[in-house]
């Protein structure tokens, strides 16, 4: 297979949106932030170009000033188009200011990698493109990878010491260049719009965690190909996603009126019905927990254990659950020679193996996820009740 680390990236997000993107090949306009986005990133390539000389900084401004201005942008108002320039110009100038380029040894702008992994589970090669932003060479012994980021929330350093990003550069600059030192390489994400950069670095152990989370990853992805079964994943990142309107998850939303028929109208009534219903059902269970309370209280204070009342009759029991000790169980079974007995207890259990799975190490995990497969699919409906208003009213 031949993949990259954003389609890698969008599978772990969300399935259905992989499939959009990546088997159904639907393209979806860029937005304006992504636009911005790619024209501060040309930007600063531009910066570090050498020809023979570094540009100036008002030739880096021009530059991005010229490309902003010839982009099209579907949905942009004047005064967006200006507020995006006036920032891209700003955050040119404040890097420029702490990182002039003839400051650093860059050894490559927008480099391009292809790795092949195998996985030895299968025989198969897979290739895994990317493009790294830049690579450093700050001295004789230490190599860094900068990635720029134009987003406003920087990651926390846990959040960058297990990007899965950064240990991709990591391991795709170790494979390009065999000689380097793994732990010489410093990995950073550069968040232009804080001018701050972020530094993490990897272990030859952490690139070999990378490799086969990779493999895991690509693996998931083959057999829900096989299966056709890319479920959608709705998450807050929903709002960024090109795709909102034709995914299942959210399309309901999206049915024009005109396209109202009768069975729209129909399962607007049955909604409305079931959110009733399962408000009532809430609430009848909350009355009947406090109804219980008070006759529970009435019994003990009476010393009755029955109240016969015009609907029928309330019985108190009382119900032991025992605990066993399985210990003595087990000596007592082998004295009269009936492991059989034992044997039988042991029966598999599919909640406790689940529940013990992600307590398992490496490679046992997935040699127990390999020996399972779907015994049985079914659709579950789950229901939250919105407080605020109706979104169909
Ligand atoms: S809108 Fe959300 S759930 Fe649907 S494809 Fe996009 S990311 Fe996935």
């Amino acid at each position: 297979m031949r993949t990259s680390y954003s389609a890698l990236e969008t599978f772990r997000q969300c399935p259905q949106k992989y499939k959009f993107q990546q088997i159904e090949k639907i393209k979806t306009p860029k937005s304006k932030e992504a636009i911005f986005g790619t024209l501060v990133h040309s930007g600063l390539r531009y910066l570090f170009s050498r020809d023979p000389l570094y540009p100036s900084l008002d030739e880096v401004i021009a530059h991005f000033g010229a490309s902003w201005s010839s982009v099209e942008i579907a949905e942009i108002t004047e005064e967006e188009k200006t507020a995006y320039l006036t920032q891209g110009e700003s955050l040119l100038r404040r890097f420029y200011a702490k990182n002039q380029p003839w400051n650093f040894n860059v050894l490559d702008l927008e480099s391009r990698f292809e790795i092949i992994v195998e996985d030895p589970k299968t025989g198969t090669m897979h290739t895994l493109a990317g493009i790294m932003d830049r690579i450093d060479k700050p001295d004789d012994a230490h190599y860094e990878i900068i990635d720029y980021k134009t987003s406003r929330k920087m990651k926390s350093q846990d959040a960058l010491d297990t990007d899965f990003q950064l240990s991709l550069y990591h391991l795709a600059l170790i494979k390009r260049w065999p000689h380097i030192n793994p732990n010489a390489l410093s990995l950073s994400l550069y968040y232009v719009k804080h001018n701050e950069k972020l530094t993490t670095t990897r272990t030859i152990v952490q690139t070999e965690e990378t490799k086969q989370h990779v493999l895991e990853t690509i693996r998931d992805i083959e057999i829900r190909t096989f299966s056709n079964d890319f479920p959608p994943q709705p998450s807050a990142l929903c709002d960024w996603c090109g795709y909102k309107a034709m995914c299942p998850a959210w399309k309901f939303l999206f049915l024009k009126s005109e396209t109202r028929n009768l069975k729209r109208e129909n399962i607007e009534h049955i909604t409305k019905e079931f959110f009733a219903l399962k408000k009532n059902n809430q609430e009848t269970t909350k009355r009947l927990a406090e109804l219980q309370t008070d006759i529970k209280a009435y019994m003990d204070q009476e010393g009755i254990t029955r109240i016969f009342g015009e609907g029928g009759v309330i019985s108190k029991t009382v119900q032991e659950r025992y605990s066993y000790d399985y210990e003595k169980i087990r000596s007592a079974l082998e004295a009269h020679n009936r492991l059989d007995v034992w044997n039988a207890l042991l029966t598999p259990d599919d909640k406790k193996l689940k529940t013990m799975l992600p307590t398992l190490p490496s490679p046992l995990k997935e040699q127990v996820l390999e020996a399972r497969s779907i015994a049985k699919k079914f659709e579950v409906l789950s229901a939250t009740i919105k407080k605020a208003s109706n979104p169909f009213s």
